[in-house]
């Protein structure tokens, strides 16, 4: 079985691959198969253009998880959508070092539900699950996430609103 780990940047995806990771399940980093589909990279922005359709297209499935920001777009069996309330993820974003546009797309994504809406559009509603990682320690999202891929947990996900958290103007 292979689950995807998706969600915006600073969601917790990292983080909570390697909890993952320490309790024994194969992690696969979408930064780490990525490298030969760089079409473009833009150092001043932190950014790179991926060429994503021959990524997915060449993609080895493997049984364990996926982890990354594009995971949703390849044919996993689960997929795990990880969500951070808007103004804590600009908090968690803030060390990166980001150039404050960066901060403020990754934030207004979040709020749109870019991903969730993205994973919809590539998976049957039963296999997906969303995790709240604003006030969630990493270890008690792995353990729903083996919870979910196990059958103990159902799927669920559109409990969250954060269309408050736009920023205007
Ligand atoms: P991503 O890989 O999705 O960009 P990271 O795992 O790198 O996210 O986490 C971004 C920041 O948020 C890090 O500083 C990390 O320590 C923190 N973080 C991750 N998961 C949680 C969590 N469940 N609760 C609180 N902080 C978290
Ligand atoms: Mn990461």
């Amino acid at each position: 079985m292979m689950i995807g780990i998706t969600g915006t940047p600073g969601t917790g995806k990292t983080s909570i691959a390697a909890e993952l990771e320490r309790r024994g399940h194969t992690v696969v980093r979408l930064k780490d198969t990525v490298r030969p589909y760089i079409i473009e990279e833009d150092c001043d922005r932190q950014t790179m253009v991926v060429d994503v359709d021959r990524w997915v297209e060449e993609f080895e499935p493997i049984d364990g998880f996926v982890e990354g920001h594009l995971a949703h777009l390849l044919p996993c069996d689960r997929v795990v959508v990880l969500r951070c309330r808007p103004d804590v993820l600009r908090e968690r974003l803030r060390p990166r070092n980001y150039p404050k546009e960066k901060i403020a797309e990754n934030a207004e994504a979040e709020a749109l539900d870019v991903i969730l809406i993205e994973t919809l559009e590539n998976h049957p509603d039963d296999h997906i699950l969303e995790v709240d990682t604003t006030e969630l320690p990493a270890g008690e999202c792995a353990d729903r996430i083996e919870r979910f891929v196990r059958g103990e947990l159902p799927p669920s996900y559109g409990s969250i609103d954060w269309t408050g958290y736009l920023e205007i103007g």
